[in-house]
């Protein structure tokens, strides 16, 4: 229990409770300061809610009923891509997608659909106050990537310009990497890959508009070519929509000599269910 999930309870902060004090009148500002703490005690002392309903929980990131909407993504899937195939189709298969237009990276794959329950997860632990989900999410993609993993030298996490790090004051992909890291043994490399250019919100573009707008968005530190070249890296970002974030990381990444880049993701939007070809 944190005063971040008593932020989330009750949207508003303990804190921001207490802040108006200055405006009472002496009397007054005591017993506010006493109601203020109180209900501070009260916040610590709750269990936080379900992000997805607002239920409360306890030692879960999600209530039962939201955990059983949650679609994990498991094999049958694209070996290249991670998208899941409707019947059990063999090892090895390549979707349609993985064909006609093959990424730049190797293999993606990702714990869980983008559904509704996969955004309020991902909502309350980016915008919300919920660094407590970190650990949940960050297990279910390291089990979800075990083999890119086991072959892998270090982890990436997809960088934010800087600007957008200070507004929000942590990198949330760089936070599930270091879950992920703790999980596999594998070391984060930090710093290497930097966004050199501030991008608009991928939200509402087209699939060209997006892949414009992360044209020459990255690129590797010159003093971070040592830590990527020559190796075998997997990416982690938060939410895959077109990809177009991943395969601009990925390039920058190949461009410095990377071995091999993978890539491993929270919630993945899927379209349809495609079927091996
Ligand atoms: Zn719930």
């Amino acid at each position: 229990m944190n005063p971040a999930s008593a932020t989330d309870r009750q949207g508003v902060s303990a804190l921001g409770r207490l802040a108006p004090l200055g405006r009472l009148a002496p009397l007054g500002r005591l017993a506010g300061a006493v109601r203020g703490a109180v209900n501070f005690a009260i916040d610590l002392a709750l269990p936080p809610l379900c992000p997805a309903c607002r239920e409360p929980v306890i030692g879960q990131a999600l209530c039962a009923v939201c955990w059983a909407k949650l679609h994990f993504i498991a094999p049958p899937y694209c070996e290249r891509l991670g998208i899941p195939f409707a019947y059990e189709a063999g090892e090895g298969l390549l979707s349609m997608q993985a064909i006609t237009s093959p990424p730049a990276y190797a293999r993606a794959r990702a714990a869980v659909r983008y559904d509704d329950v996969a955004r309020a997860l991902v909502q309350a632990f980016k915008y919300g106050d919920r660094f407590d989900l970190a650990p949940t999410l960050g297990r279910w993609m390291a089990a979800a990537g075990r083999e890119l993993l086991a072959e892998a030298d270090g982890i990436v996490p997809v960088p934010l310009h800087w600007r957008r790090l200070w507004a929000r004051r942590f990198n949330q992909s760089a936070t599930l990497a270091s879950v992920i890291a703790k999980e596999s043994g594998v070391p984060v490399v930090h710093d290497a890959l930097r966004r050199v250019r501030a991008t608009v919100q991928q939200v509402g573009l087209s699939r060209t508009e997006r892949a414009a707008n992360i044209q020459g968005a990255f690129r590797v530190a010159a003093g971070g070519k040592a830590a990527i070249s020559g190796r075998r890296l997997v990416l982690v970002d938060d939410v895959l929509t077109t990809g177009a974030t991943v395969e601009g990381c990925t390039r920058a990444l190949l461009r410095a000599g990377a071995a091999q880049v993978d890539i491993l993701i929270f919630a993945r939007v899927v379209d349809t269910v495609r079927s091996p070809i």
